[in-house]
């Protein structure tokens, strides 16, 4: 078999289309969709992730505000700046890029942030809503994913899904997310034993490792649907997931690719959640 690719990038555009539209709607009822990305330090990688939500932000018809802060800035200047922008009304979404220079508690930003402006869905109460199939914002990785194979046509319940690796940000959710959706969950992690007994058992496979070409083919069920999360770089410095795309595209039913798979939809949940944040602030003022 060779597996169908899931193209993030399309999938994406065609999101974003959608998102412009109701920009568009809400800017005619005078709300104009703001996020706020504040930036402390640095760190390149950080600064690239910035000016993309910041280009995509415009590219939608958005209001964008970056607030850049030295990497000696204190704690509670950090907190300071929180709490100003969960009072300013034209602010509908606020992102602190992590990482944090160390000094700060990474916890105790996350939690200052409202709620009602947590577009990246990563405050506890976001998560407890999430967990309890209430309105939330869901975190912006996993929440592509779902989008992802909601546009492939792949059907969710009853399918077994296993997911290698265990983080906050994309593992634990994107589990909690497909078991919403009626699936059978496994999670896998750096202690699990015999790690490819429990990811022969997938229909759909999550790799959120880190590690390059991590997943190999003696990992996959023939037709198994395949999404690599892992951004990594290989020994030559090039881009390549979790899985060993070649080898297991011989073997899935479906893979998404890196670049172009899952990628590009983390951007586009996130200019989402912050368009449905202006939404409800609508119906709440
Ligand atoms: P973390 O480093 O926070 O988590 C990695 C997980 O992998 C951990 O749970 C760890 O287990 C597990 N793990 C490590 N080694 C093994 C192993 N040998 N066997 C099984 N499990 C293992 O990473 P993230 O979740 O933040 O990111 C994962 C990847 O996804 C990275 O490449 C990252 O760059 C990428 N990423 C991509 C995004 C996108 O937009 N496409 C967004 C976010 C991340 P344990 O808990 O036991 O340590």
């Amino acid at each position: 078999m060779t597996a169908q690719i899931i193209n993030g990038k399309d999938i994406a555009a065609k999101k974003r289309l959608e998102i412009a539209e109701e920009v568009v709607r809400l800017k005619d009822l005078g709300v104009t969709p703001g996020l706020a990305v504040i930036l402390v330090g640095n760190n390149h990688a950080s600064r690239t992730y910035v000016t993309n939500k910041e280009k995509a932000c415009k590219e939608l018809g958005m209001h964008s505000l970056l607030i850049e802060m030295q990497e000696e800035v204190s704690e509670d200047e950090l907190l300071t700046k929180i709490a100003e922008l969960n009072e300013t009304p034209d602010i509908h979404g606020i992102l602190v890029q992590l990482p944090l220079p160390k000094h700060i508690d990474e916890k105790k930003v996350i939690e200052s942030i409202s709620p009602l402006k947590d577009v990246d869905g990563f405050h506890p109460i976001n998560i407890g809503r999430m967990m309890t199939g209430q309105n939330a914002f869901l975190p912006c990785t996993p929440y592509g994913i779902m989008v992802l194979l909601e546009e492939t046509g792949i059907s969710i319940p009853g399918k077994h899904v296993v997911v290698v690796g265990r983080s906050n940000i994309v593992g634990k959710p994107v589990g909690q997310l497909f078991l919403n959706q009626d699936a059978t969950v496994t999670y896998c992690h750096s202690k699990t034993n015999d790690l490819p007994f429990h990811t022969n058992q997938a229909d759909i496979l999550i790799a959120a490792v880190g590690i390059p070409n991590f997943i190999k083919a003696e990992h996959v069920k023939n037709g198994a649907v395949i999404i690599d999360v892992g951004i990594n770089r290989n020994e030559a410095g090039k881009l390549c997931g979790d899985v060993a795309f070649d080898e297991v595209s011989e073997k899935a039913g479906y893979i998404t690719p890196v670049p172009k798979g899952v990628g590009p939809m983390t951007i586009t949940m996130l200019m989402y959640n912050t368009v449905k944040s202006a939404a409800e602030s609508l119906t709440r003022d």
